[in-house]
């Protein structure tokens, strides 16, 4: 068997006794040896830590009956580890080495999973395609030449290599779903609320959600359950119940309707990822599922929106890397008193010179476009005109929802591109979000799941998106497709 297998096999192993948590974790700590030179796909591995906590779930038996015992898990670089560095792919976070942990790391170690190590991504959660790192790109498994898709993409590279079963990322417009599309796996991104983001670096606060990326749905629904819930140190944590989301898993469910917003796919969608989309709908339907029209009428402004909310927000998410409280500080060039400048002058200088030698080009585009639509003179026409349609996009997403279960559509209008081939036009790169960002500015869970491939062996995802909090229906929805098709069982041969 190449890889350790899926999360449900590794935890059911470790709890039965059939395999050690250490002889697993020095097979995923080995194959990340002999791959990830290929691919790229993780910033930092903990060895010696994974094995550490692999060997407390084999030595001490209340451990080895947790609900994710054993099982090997990468983050995302952009998730907060105590002592371990956390990056976001950014040179003014190089070498920065968070005091604590995010809550969702905690949940995840309190639940018997293993941190292997931290994954590749686009600076600071900013792309499409895991090309907008400062420490080199991650490329897709299943195509070396092509993205593995953004800004997950070392964690959704990760998983569909088989390194790691379960991988966690960051989703504000479609980063999780997305790559999880373009490598062949499942990705979710729970309800705005459901998981703490606390240590979670910020990227667009009202939009950012932490989630699973895995092979399976059940195994998304089982890590889901080991994250979610109310968190003190996240004010924007929901108190709501957290379901055994694997317990909701079984057989077809009864009635479900599914919407179709039509309309929305004529246009700008790749042929080959029409034809699967139509296909899964299509299974859906001959296992019981009704398949509903419903219109979406504000879903063409979704791009424009996202793009004024999330930059505004960056820009002053990211106005705290400065060279004083975090990271990499600019040498000054000159002191105040060689230069006869105030110390005042000279303080700037170095906020000025940290900043631009310390981010990237697309981290500076977004600052410079949020800053912008933020400022007086401005606001009214973009920041708050980008609230008002935010909030229709919602509404659509309501009345949809008086007819019908889940909403489904493709995750990306296209399969991985090539590697290079849409970093010169940002707009282009902007453009594969089209079918992701709603649910963020919804706030609403999503998930992609495979649905087939191209005839250049490419992956294609199906996304169904669910009412809040309903992450239960979703699941349901996505594990009635994953049981009648076989897409999720190929691998790519690296
Ligand atoms: N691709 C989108 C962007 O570049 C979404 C990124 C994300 O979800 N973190 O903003």
């Amino acid at each position: 068997m190449i890889g350790v297998g899926t999360l449900r096999e590794v935890r059911d192993d470790v709890r039965a006794g059939r395999r050690k948590a250490t002889d697993i974790c020095e097979q995923v700590v080995a194959r990340i040896k002999a791959v990830d030179g290929k691919l790229g796909a993780f910033n930092t591995v903990t060895a010696e830590r994974a094995l550490a906590s692999a060997a407390a779930v084999d030595r001490h038996p209340e451990r080895a009956t947790l609900p994710l015992a054993g099982v090997p898990v990468a983050l995302k670089d952009n998730l907060s580890t105590r002592g371990v560095r956390t990056t976001a792919s950014s040179k003014i976070l190089e070498h920065f080495v968070p005091p604590y942990d995010a809550t969702v790391v905690t949940h995840l170690e309190r639940a018997g999973a293993v941190i292997v190590g931290k994954t590749n991504c686009d600076e600071f959660a900013m792309g499409s395609s895991t090309e907008n790192s400062a420490f080199g790109v991650t490329r897709n498994p299943w195509a070396l030449d092509r993205i593995p898709g953004g800004s997950s993409g070392g964690s959704a590279a990760a998983v569909a290599a088989q390194i790691t079963p379960l991988a966690l990322g960051s989703d504000t417009g479609g980063s999780i779903r997305q790559p999880a599309a373009m490598c062949g796996i499942v990705g979710l991104k729970p309800t705005y609320g459901r998981v703490s983001r606390y240590g979670l670096l910020a990227f667009a606060s009202s939009l950012d959600q932490i989630g699973p990326l895995t092979q399976t749905v059940e195994d998304a629904a089982l890590a889901l359950s080991a994250i979610a819930g109310l968190d003190a140190a996240d004010a924007t944590s929901a108190p709501e119940h957290v379901p055994d989301y694997a317990a909701g898993l079984n057989g077809d469910p009864p009635t479900l309707k599914i919407g179709v917003p039509r309309a929305l796919l004529d246009e700008g969608v790749d042929a080959e990822v029409s034809a699967a989309f139509n296909s899964a709908l299509e299974v859906l339907r001959e296992h019981g599922a009704r398949l509903v029209d419903v219109t979406l009428p504000y879903a063409g402004a979704a791009i424009p929106v996202y793009y004024l909310v999330a930059t505004a927000e960056a820009s002053s998410n990211l106005a705290r890397y400065d060279g004083v409280r975090y990271g990499f500080r600019a040498a000054a060039a000159r002191s105040a008193a060689q230069s006869g400048q105030t110390m005042h002058d000279d303080l700037r200088a170095m906020y000025g010179a940290t900043r631009a030698q310390g981010f990237g080009p697309e981290v500076k585009r977004r600052i410079m476009l949020g800053t912008y639509v933020l400022s007086a003179g401005y606001y009214d026409a973009y920041y708050l005109k980008s609230q008002q349609v935010r909030t229709l996009i919602r509404q659509d997403y309501e009345r949809a929802f008086e007819h019908v279960d889940v909403v489904a559509m493709p995750t990306s209008p296209i399969p991985a591109f090539k590697l290079g081939e849409r970093l010169s036009d940002p707009l282009q790169m902007y453009l594969a979000d089209v079918f992701t960002v709603s649910a963020n500015l919804a706030g609403l869970p999503a998930i992609s799941v495979p649905c087939g491939f191209t005839s250049a062996n490419l992956p294609i995802g199906l996304q169904l998106i669910g009412r809040m909090f309903d992450e239960t229906t979703l699941l349901a929805a996505a594990y009635a497709h994953e049981r009648h098709t076989e897409w999720w069982k190929r691998h790519p041969t690296l």
